[in-house]
């Protein structure tokens, strides 16, 4: 299960879908809804690394996005 984005508790569980047909879950500490969002995941250290080291290379950040296949953000 993924974290809460608002408080970061793991106990969530899954609580249906949205009408796109997303995964929608529940947090079981606030008893908040949430759906996971994969352009917002989070980013591994192995991967942030990475993009620290393309960016000393003067490889723009769009351009890095597409190599390891994250959000500019
Ligand atoms: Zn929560």
């Amino acid at each position: 299960m993924p974290c809460c984005p608002s408080c970061t508790s793991k106990q969530t569980v899954k609580n249906g879908h949205i009408h796109t047909g997303k995964q929608r879950y529940l947090c079981r500490t606030y008893g908040r809804q949430f759906v996971e969002d994969p352009t917002n995941k989070i980013i591994d250290t192995e991967t942030r690394e990475l993009v620290d080291r393309l960016l000393l290379e003067r490889i723009s950040m769009a351009g890095i996005a597409r190599a390891v296949q994250v959000s500019e953000q």
